[in-house]
């Protein structure tokens, strides 16, 4: 079956590797329709995932067909189309044992730490796929970008009413303002970038936008009447973000982390306190959040419309990889057809 493998930093190759054997009892065999191309993919490409292995078959975010599956309780079958967990958690450890899969001591995220979809057929765990009789395979392989940002936001649970900001308005801060709008809070996204904040307010309909350059913290508190945020969100993974995102946080409020980085972040304890604030790291998603998404999406409350910008057909992704890398591209998600 035709493979893309990543075979080290800047070079994919095209090739044929051997269909599944079979499925093992618990397995499905799957044949993938749609990969979706995200952040960790790119630089995954350029070498900067410091704890990828190589050769790697990428392929995270998946719209895939049932070809074959066993007796099971999930009222799955062949033909049905499903979106794919890619977190491979162990099941036994002190996180899965209390529900909370995204953080499995052992995690393996599928095409980082295991080889994932960029395949005609892959074999998977079947509780690990998500169906959706509404969807198509475009929106089924987006549901795992959109889980990112659903996960933070059911988190720290806003409501109606209730300003949140969004600091970061590149794709990851995008699902964070997806998940929000769908649980009525009123938004504020705030970037450097001027075009990202424009697409935010005027294709995902985001209330107000603050430009970092030009005095964010007098601008926030005006459009909170003074009150500031009760929920913040970072989503840059920028350290003096990061760092200054303590600041927006109203007395009583919620901080929640949701990009990430490598260096400690550090913070006022006594404003920290004297506020109470509440802080959240928020990592990946688990099951209960695809079903979140699979139903926002079903009913409109997510659409899906503006996130798909570029597409290539399988045996031509290799060619306009590269240019996806390009900021000016501004891919917000490339699909590849299979
Ligand atoms: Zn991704
Ligand atoms: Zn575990």
């Amino acid at each position: 079956m035709k493979t893309i493998v990543l075979e080290r930093p800047g070079q994919f190759t095209l090739t044929d590797t051997p269909e599944p054997a079979g499925i093992a009892p618990g397995e499905a065999l799957v044949r993938v329709r749609r990969v979706g191309i995200c952040g960790t993919d790119l630089k995954a490409f350029e070498g900067k995932m410091p704890f990828l292995e190589y050769p790697r078959i990428l392929g995270h975010e998946l719209g895939v067909e049932i070809v074959e599956i066993g007796p099971n309780d999930r009222g799955l079958k062949a033909g049905d189309l499903v979106s794919v967990e890619p977190y491979l958690n162990c099941g036994e450890c002190i996180a899965c044992r209390r529900g909370k899969t995204n953080c499995c001591t052992t995690l393996k995220t599928l095409g980082v730490h295991t080889d994932g979809g960029m395949r005609e057929y892959i074999t998977l765990p079947i509780r690990k796929l998500h169906k959706s009789d509404k969807l198509s395979v475009d929106q089924l392989a987006l549901v795992e970008t959109l889980v990112i940002g659903a996960h933070a936001v059911r988190r720290a649970d806003p409501e109606p009413g209730e300003f949140l900001l969004v600091i970061g308005a590149g794709p990851i801060g995008l699902t964070v303002i997806e998940a929000a709008k769908a649980s009525g809070a009123e938004i504020i996204v705030m970037d450097i970038n001027n075009d990202r904040l424009n697409f935010a307010q005027q294709v995902l309909g985001v209330e107000h936008a603050v430009n970092v350059a030009d005095r964010p913290l007098e601008q926030v508190r005006e459009i909170t009447n003074g009150d500031m945020p009760t929920q913040v969100y970072d989503a840059t993974g920028n350290l003096q973000s990061m760092n200054n995102s303590f600041d927006y946080v109203a007395s009583g409020g919620k901080l929640v982390f949701v990009g990430l980085m490598k260096e400690n972040i550090s913070f006022n304890d006594p404003e920290f306190h004297r506020r109470e604030i509440t802080l959240y790291a928020s990592r990946n998603g688990t099951a209960s959040d695809f079903k979140w998404v699979i139903d926002k999406v079903e009913s409109g409350a997510i659409n899906t419309d503006p996130w798909i910008t570029h597409r290539a057909p399988f045996e031509q992704m290799i060619g306009q990889f590269n240019a996806w890398l390009d900021p000016a591209s501004k891919v917000m998600k490339a699909l590849v057809e299979l």
